[in-house]
């Protein structure tokens, strides 16, 4: 239910990835939780490209990035924005806080940095700025950068909504550069304005921020301005509890579009990352935002687990009405070859299907026999089942389908059981042919199942052809 509280402000929450390559995992694990905690509140979810970068930013990354927050469902309602095209609102901030006094030019060059980090270092110190240029006041020079005047003393500290209260000492922070040479704004300085001027009320993102958090917080107060609340969730493991990365599988989130996956179950298996609701596994997307909450958020890291991905995704599969599937399907179908066929046909197969797929990919390969008019033979398949021996079955079964049509199953077992007693073989003995008469494979759902889903014509039909293939095989 969405709770929002008396004369609390909007919750407005933001995803800002830098578009530096795919969304990955861990990025699209950040996008649910900040847009579920948006959904859940009744708030907004903002999408920033957070592209200052201008080296590593790329057009197709931001593509991409958009691409798989449309198929996993994270619908934004501002955005997207991006900071390339903010520069002149970061300079703003940046010529109002040095003439506050908030900011200062500095024109130490990297040579003599570079020998303050080593003295420090040497010294068992942090490698911090000394704080030269702060108090001597130089104004804008080329080549010139602008840092952020630091507090000396005290604590920067805030209440995690996810850890709990964490403090800083401001002696460890040193003035970040906020301005670079070059004349563009850094992360930081970025970020902040973008969270102020957006109204953010709330910031869930990965721990590996926690560190920027109090320069954060300390630009939002030279700033003058409210200081959202910050949630920052557990990394992401691979199952050897090593960081994930390509040996624990794909890591780009669309690659698993590609694999077959359902968005339901993608969102379901991210969502688990990091954050329960009692020993629920299997949440529908309403339920995710009906339950969602950071203090629910786990404070250790998240492992991820492709089987259970897998395992999601066959639930969602078995769980997904047919019309919903066919529409997913026709690419997968495209794949092997499968471009026109009869949706009706398809609709009638899904059902029978599903109990045996665990995705779209498995889903495309057992739709195939019933959607194309000549069925592809397994060789092995057809080499045992479709020899001369087997010819008599084919006989009489195609001549019972005939009689009897497809519609009656229980009439067709009773026969396929007289077939049997006859010839004095096994039922199977019967089913497997016709089976791969049908369907060209050893596997398939129920043969009964498969002769309603084609009728009685293409049942006839494919039972003709496999005959004629049995008679020539000797
Ligand atoms: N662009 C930053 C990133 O990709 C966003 C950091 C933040 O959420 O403040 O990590």
């Amino acid at each position: 239910m969405p709770q929002t509280q008396q004369n609390a402000p909007r919750v407005r929450t933001r995803f800002p990835p830098s578009p530096t390559g795919a969304l990955h995992l861990g990025g699209a694990r950040t996008a649910l939780f900040n847009w579920l905690f948006a959904r859940h509140h009744g708030g907004d979810f903002i999408f920033r490209l957070e592209d200052t970068d201008r080296e590593r930013s790329k057009d197709e990354h931001v593509d991409s990035i958009i691409q798989a927050m449309e198929w996993l469902g994270l619908d934004w309602d501002e955005g997207p924005h991006y900071q390339s095209r903010r520069f002149d609102r970061y300079r703003q901030a940046i010529d109002q806080m040095v003439a506050r006094g908030r900011a200062y030019w500095c024109h130490c060059p990297p040579e003599r940095l570079q020998g303050v980090r080593e003295k420090a270092l040497a010294q068992g110190g942090k490698p911090m700025y000394d704080g030269c240029c702060r108090d001597l006041g130089p104004g804008p020079a080329p080549g010139a950068v602008v840092r952020f005047r630091g507090p000396r003393e005290g604590h920067t500290g805030w209440k995690d909504l996810v850890k709990g209260p964490i403090s800083f000492d401001n002696a460890e922070l040193d003035d970040l550069v906020i301005l670079r040479s070059d004349g563009s704004p850094t992360y930081h300085l970025a970020v902040v304005v973008d969270d102020v001027d957006m109204a953010i009320t709330h910031v869930i993102r990965g721990d590996d921020h926690v560190s920027n958090t109090p320069r954060q917080i300390l630009l939002y107060q030279a700033l003058d301005s409210p200081i959202p609340q910050f949630g920052h969730v557990p990394m992401i493991l691979g199952g050897d509890k090593t960081k994930l990365s390509k040996r624990h599988g794909a890591t780009a989130v669309i690659a698993y579009k590609d694999m077959g996956y359902l968005p339901e179950a993608m969102l379901n298996a991210l969502a688990r990352l990091g954050w329960s609701h009692g020993d629920q596994e299997v949440f529908s997307r309403q339920e995710l935002i009906d339950h969602f909450g950071l203090e629910a958020v786990g404070k250790g890291a998240a492992v991820f687990d492709p089987d259970k991905l897998l395992h999601l995704n066959a639930h969602w599969i078995q769980h997904s009405p047919p019309q919903r599937l066919a529409a997913a399907l026709p690419p997968f179908l495209a794949a092997r070859g499968v471009e026109r066929f009869d949706e009706a046909t398809l609709l009638a197969a899904i059902p029978h299907l599903v109990p045996r797929t665990k995705t779209l990919l498995e889903l495309a390969e057992w739709a195939e026999p019933y959607l194309v008019d000549e069925v592809v033979m397994e060789p092995q398949a057809a080499a045992k089942f479709l020899t001369a021996a087997q010819a008599p079955v084919l006989e009489r079964v195609a001549a019972m389908v005939e009689r009897l049509g497809v519609a009656e199953s229980a009439a067709l077992e009773a026969g396929f059981k007289d077939l049997a007693g006859d010839l004095g073989i096994k039922l199977g003995g019967v089913a497997q042919p016709v089976r791969v008469a049908l369907t060209g494979r050893t596997a398939s759902p129920g043969i009964f199942e498969v002769m309603v889903i084609l009728g009685q014509a293409r049942t006839l039909a494919r039972l003709g052809r496999a005959l004629k293939m049995a008679t020539s095989a000797g």
